[in-house]
């Protein structure tokens, strides 16, 4: 049987846990805030050692995405869910009662795939309730990860035209970390714009194939953060800047696509005092929410719309960098104060509610 319980979170609008033991079901959903519009965030599924394991991530995650989308003025709010499970236990089963645990949010929350879980889950979870986003259909805006890239290539010119005056890329060193989803198609960017890569990937075959491609150094994935370069682009894990890593950086700049950069919010004040600049991580990676909420247009999704919005993040980070310099204040923090200022005067709030067909 499937039993839904909320727990109260302070500061958070609603988190629920549930559980369908036929079903092998054992999911939590936050709802961080839906002040600008429902909240859309990723299903994650993982086999977390415990429940609070689980909720801590899940908060975390959920507060994050109601940031990014304020910042990038989509129209959405913060939530995000992740399915206590190994991977061997997903079914069309456990997809389905979680889909039962969506709709009963009435569509507060809007799901979309996320780490273990993919296109095709969210086409089941779709039987059980239309909250679902990013479907392979021809509506759909697809696979998000161009729309990332091209926004992080974006926020990379931002950087160069603070530091060097110009937003040309020719000659600049950069090293990339991941060369997947993301990091892949960056590269390919990065390439023509005349940048000399040094790429890092733990998939030793992808790393030389693409390294062969771009004529590029390649660096061992543990020495990553201390790569002599321009710009440091981390486009795989989160957690990748901390005292450790700080101390060892050789970088003028840091401006990648991984979600959550910093392991601690004090890291940025980090990153300032060693006179690196950094690009907020959920604002240059902004690129895939801005396209997804895309998909929500009521004139249906237009990848046009989403490029000439995407292409807009390089003035916001021109603006983050501007203000953090006049006030001599980490770039991260000044992020958290333009998405704070959106989600406290509705800045880029949803004018026209979304029109979800069962
Ligand atoms: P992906 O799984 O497609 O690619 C990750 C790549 O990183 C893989 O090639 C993997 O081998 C490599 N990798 C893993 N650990 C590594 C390490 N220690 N050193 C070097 N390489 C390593 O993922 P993706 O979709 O490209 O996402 C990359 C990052 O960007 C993640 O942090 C993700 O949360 C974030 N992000 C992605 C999107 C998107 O649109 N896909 C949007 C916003 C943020």
């Amino acid at each position: 049987m499937l039993t839904i319980k909320e727990l109260h979170i302070q500061g958070f609008k609603k988190v629920i846990e549930a559980t369908d033991p036929e079903t092998k079901l054992h999911c939590i959903i936050a709802i961080h805030n839906t002040d600008l519009g429902p909240a859309l965030g990723g299903a994650r599924i993982r086999s977390y050692h415990d429940k609070e394991e689980a909720l801590q991530d899940v908060l975390r995650l959920s507060r994050a995405m109601t940031y990014k989308s304020a910042v990038a003025e989509s129209g959405l709010g913060g939530g995000k869910s992740v399915l206590i499970a190994q991977p061997s236990d997903k079914s069309e089963k456990l997809l389905l009662s979680f889909g039962k645990v969506v709709d009963s949010l009435k569509g507060d929350y809007i799901v979309a795939e996320d780490i273990g879980t993919s296109p095709e889950d969210m086409a089941i979870i779709r039987r059980a309730t239309p909250y679902v986003a990013a479907l392979v259909n021809e509506k759909s805006s697809g696979d998000p990860s161009r729309f990332t890239a091209w926004g992080v290539y974006r926020g990379i010119q931002a950087v160069a035209k603070t530091l060097w005056g110009s937003p040309s890329l020719a000659n600049k060193v950069i090293a990339l970390q991941g060369l997947g989803s993301v990091g892949g198609k960056l590269a390919n960017i990065l390439f023509w714009e005349g940048a000399q890569l040094i790429l890092s990937d733990i998939d030793e075959k992808k790393l030389h194939n693409q390294a062969l491609l771009y004529g590029a150094q390649t660096i061992p994935a543990d020495n990553f953060n201390s790569a002599q370069c321009d710009i440091l682009s981390p486009c795989a894990l989160g957690g990748i800047i901390n005292d450790e890593t700080i101390a060892k950086m050789r970088c003028k700049a840091v401006a990648g696509g991984a979600n959550n950069q910093l392991l601690l919010p004090s890291h940025g004040r980090k990153l300032m005092e060693k006179g690196i600049l950094y690009a907020p991580d959920y604002i240059i990676n902004s690129g895939g929410i801005i396209n997804a909420a895309a998909e929500f247009d009521p004139n249906g999704y237009n990848p046009v719309v989403a490029r000439d919005k995407v292409n807009h993040l390089y003035d916001i980070l021109l603006q983050v960098f501007d203000i953090a310099k006049k006030e001599n204040r980490p770039t991260s923090d000044i992020a958290d104060d333009l998405a704070e200022y959106n989600l406290l005067h509705g800045v880029g709030k949803r004018a026209v509610p979304i029109n979800f067909r069962r």
